[in-house]
């Protein structure tokens, strides 16, 4: 199956994605379709961690011209499961928007009704829109790449419809087969790739604003595995290097060439350093851990009294390693001053006879506050 590339702006979308969709040949065949958007984080468009509302509205727009009468937009982003939180996450990327549009409200999928099917792990439990067959299901993600997984593109989109206790486990278990093995599990009848702005470098949600590369690209096709192919090219990763894609040669590619597009991204680090902190990427933290960090030093930065405590810090300590995740066996190399934080650090942290920033995921208000406890602490 072909995947289509065209060149395109929020600004232009709406009368490029119909000529997108046209070169695949797309049309929807349901009444009802289900839209899964990339909504991970609670950061405005400007951010390229989520999927644009331009290229959202262009959507719906579409469908409705070719008769479709219910739309509905799911999503299931760890850290914003209560519904108090997910209502905040839509507002800040400004979802709402569409919401008022479309006259409809952005679904939170860990409450949506769900069927359990056998996959290789087991058991696992999914929104009835992808298996109902009454639902037309589009996966919309955004190209992006990712401190565990190089790239997050359309295969790991379909983590979100997850139930969280789910998305834990794939991190704990098995993260790159478990996404390969999803999509084998679930397939889309369409994949809209937002690749207009995109985040590059360690993502995907640190570094935000500052890690956005524009790329001016749209990319559709019906096969998640041909289409993070294509989409994981454009960014300069062979997907060999990329453990949940499998290598594809031979894909049919229409409108732009991949050899004209691609633009090589800047790399994700096993680890990003801010002031005196290296903070470490493990590949069995999951996002949820991951968000909470990211608000963490979010608010040390922008909050003034917080920012004096740094300093404070920055001036008694040379360096303080963060570590989250399972599976921790030893300190990295030079480690003196470690914090160690989320449930999953319990075992390690005991171990070694040291204390631990409990939360699954820890709330980012308690990570700042058991972080602040070292000015307290004497220097060894
Ligand atoms: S403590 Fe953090 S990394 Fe561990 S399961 Fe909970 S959210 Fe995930």
């Amino acid at each position: 199956m072909p995947v289509s590339i065209l060149k395109s702006t929020y600004k232009t979308i709406q009368e490029d994605l119909p000529k997108l969709l046209e070169k695949i040949n797309y049309e929807p065949q349901k009444k009802k379709v289900f839209i899964k958007p990339n909504l991970v984080d609670a950061l405005p468009p400007s951010s390229a961690v989520i999927v644009h509302p331009k290229l959202m509205e262009a959507l719906c727009d579409f469908l409705l011209s070719r008769g479709v009468e219910e739309i509905i937009i799911g999503e299931g982003t760890g850290y914003f499961t209560k519904q108090e939180h997910f209502r905040k996450l839509i507002k800040a990327t400004k979802y709402t928007k569409i919401e008022k549009k479309f006259n409809l409200e952005i679904e939170n999928l860990e409450f949506a009704d769900r069927k359990t099917v056998n996959w290789k792990y087991g058991e696992l439990s999914l929104p009835n829109y992808v298996l109902d067959g009454e639902h037309e299901y589009i996966n919309v993600p955004k190209m992006k790449t990712h401190c565990q997984c190089s790239v997050t593109l359309a295969m790991k989109n379909q983590k979100g419809l997850l139930l969280l206790k789910d998305k834990r486990n794939f991190h704990k278990n098995a993260l790159h087969d478990m996404i390969f093995e999803l999509s084998k599990t679930v397939k889309p009848d369409l994949i809209l790739m937002d690749a207009i702005s995109c985040l590059e470098g360690t993502g995907p949600t640190e570094n935000t604003q500052t890690n956005v590369k524009q790329l001016n690209l749209v990319l559709a096709g019906r096969d998640l595995i041909e289409v993070d192919n294509v989409a994981a090219r454009i960014m300069g990763y062979d997907p060999e290097e990329v453990k949940h894609i499998p290598k594809l040669d031979n894909i049919t590619v229409i409108g732009e060439q991949l050899a004209d597009v691609a633009s090589p991204f800047k790399r994700p680090e096993p680890y990003i350093v801010m002031g005196p902190i290296i903070y470490h990427q493990n590949e069995k933290m999951c996002t949820q851990c991951g968000i909470a960090m990211s608000k963490t030093f979010r608010k040390i930065l922008f909050k003034e009294e917080l920012r004096t405590r740094f300093e404070q810090l920055t001036e008694k300590y040379p360096r303080i390693d963060f570590l989250l995740g399972a599976g921790l066996e030893e300190f990295p190399e030079g480690c003196v001053v470690p914090v160690l934080v989320g449930n999953c650090t319990m075992e390690f942290a005991k171990s070694k006879g040291i204390d631990f920033c409990k939360g699954c995921p820890p709330n980012h208000n308690d990570i700042i506050e058991f972080f602040f406890k070292l000015l307290e602490e004497e220097v060894k």
